[in-house]
């Protein structure tokens, strides 16, 4: 967390997270939406926020997780 070295995101494993709209995720939660470690959206519904490994409609492997999970796990993060 030094300021020395301050980009726009201060997490050093911050390439893998994903920024999206806080609306977005309660949205997601709401409509038990699964997010896709994959394809880096949520691409599956009917899935429990607290879900994991299942699988994506779009990719077809077994990397959704819900969307709580997606946050607490640091895959996404809200936008600033
Ligand atoms: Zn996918």
């Amino acid at each position: 967390m030094s300021p020395a070295n301050a980009t726009s995101d201060p997490w050093r494993f911050g390439e893998t997270m994903t920024a999206i709209d806080e609306s977005e995720y309660q949205y997601a939660t709401e409509n038990y939406m699964g997010w896709c470690k994959e394809c880096k959206e949520f691409t599956r519904d009917c899935t429990e926020p607290d879900a994991k490994g299942y699988d994506c409609p779009k990719c077809e492997q077994l990397t959704v997780i819900g969307a709580e999970d997606a946050l607490l796990t640091g895959e996404i993060t809200f936008r600033g």
